[in-house]
């Protein structure tokens, strides 16, 4: 049996379609459940039966587990449960200007950065479209409030997962259910440069941001694995092909490891590669993880290599730092959870 909450409208639109049924039947579908958030096929009041009958045989509206919530004052974590038994996680982060949810894209992830508590765990499997939506819907319900915004930064990569991603997200995208918009949306990706030109030529106006993490090749390749199958130049570059062709900003994500990567020198390497693109820099204070060693740089280097990328004209932020107290860094929940 399918979970509804993996079909898109137009999918959900050929189902009935097929029977020979009318198309607007999805539609109202798509507003019992995103609109109204029904639990059962039952309550949707201007269905007929039979449509009802012939959905509860064929439909699952299932959510998913909810296994944990650690609340903070900004911060608020969940840990779900999914049908066959494996756990993801979900992050509500409270900015004065909205709600943003950071959603899992995979059970695991192959990526293999070093500083990442989410590939201790190796990919187990691709998230299901529905397994995505149901985080969103679950946070939602549970909080009794609105996700404005969404990342996809969450564990996996998402580009890894590429296909279900893009229909999430128009789901996510469609008026008549969610109707979250495509400019509140970011998807983040470690590099996989095809699937970087691939979303370029997808035409969905969701933000993309881009883990670059050091600003030379000998760097990267010691802490992003992806980095041995494209370079940093090759990443760029499809970053400038993206931007030519969708004229958006794009987000270049710098985490700042004490000692590694967090020097003047790499400063000022970063703002070469990075001059003349329409992009800005957030620059991560590393949640610091039991398991891995890396430390995070002190306050002041972060300002230092702040300073120096704006010296050098580069738009750059530090991102806000949520949820240390609640282990917010990918994967810190689940590993826990397991471990503790
Ligand atoms: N695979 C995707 C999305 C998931 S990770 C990607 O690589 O972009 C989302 C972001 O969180 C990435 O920039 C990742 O490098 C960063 N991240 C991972 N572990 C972190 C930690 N302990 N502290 C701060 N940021 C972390």
């Amino acid at each position: 049996m399918k979970n509804i909450y993996g079909f898109t409208l137009p999918r959900l639109e050929n189902y009935f379609l097929k029977k020979g049924d009318k198309k607007f039947k999805a539609t109202q579908v798509f507003e019992w459940i995103y609109k109204q958030r029904i639990h059962s096929f039952d309550e949707m009041k201007n269905v007929s039966k039979n449509t009802i009958e012939d959905l509860k045989e064929n439909f699952a509206l299932t959510p998913l587990t909810l296994l944990q919530k650690q609340i903070d004052t900004d911060v608020c974590k969940f840990l779900f449960g999914l049908a066959d038994g494996n756990k993801i996680e979900a992050v509500l982060m409270k900015h004065d200007y909205g709600n943003s949810l950071c959603v899992s894209s995979q059970v695991g992830c192959n990526m293999g950065c070093t500083f990442c508590e989410s590939g201790r765990l190796k990919k187990v499997r691709n998230l299901e479209i529905h397994e995505m939506v149901t985080q969103i819907l679950q946070v939602e319900q549970e909080m009794n409030i609105k996700i404005s915004h969404l990342v996809l930064m969450g564990i996996g990569e998402p580009f890894d997962n590429y296909e279900n991603v893009m229909d999430f997200i128009s789901i996510l995208n469609e008026p008549k259910g969610i109707d979250l918009g495509a400019r509140h949306i970011t998807v983040s990706t470690c590099g996989i440069v095809p699937k970087i030109l691939k979303f370029m030529k997808s035409g969905k106006q969701v933000n993309l941001a881009i883990s670059l993490h050091a600003s030379n090749n000998e760097i990267r390749d010691k802490i992003m694995k992806i980095n041995k199958a494209y370079k940093i130049e090759e990443v760029i570059d499809a970053v400038k092909q993206y931007i030519k062709e969708t004229n958006r900003r794009v987000t270049f994500e710098y985490i700042l490891l004490k000692g590694v990567n967090d020097k003047e020198e790499h400063a000022i390497e970063l703002a070469k590669i990075l001059k003349g693109i329409n992009c800005y820099v957030n620059l991560i204070p590393y949640n610091e993880t039991s398991h891995i060693e890396y430390k995070k740089s002190s306050k002041n280097t972060i300002m230092k290599f702040f300073d120096t990328l704006k010296k050098n004209h580069i738009n750059v932020t530090i991102r806000k730092e949520f949820g240390s107290k609640v282990s917010a860094a990918c994967g810190q929940l689940r590993a826990n959870y397991e471990e503790g």
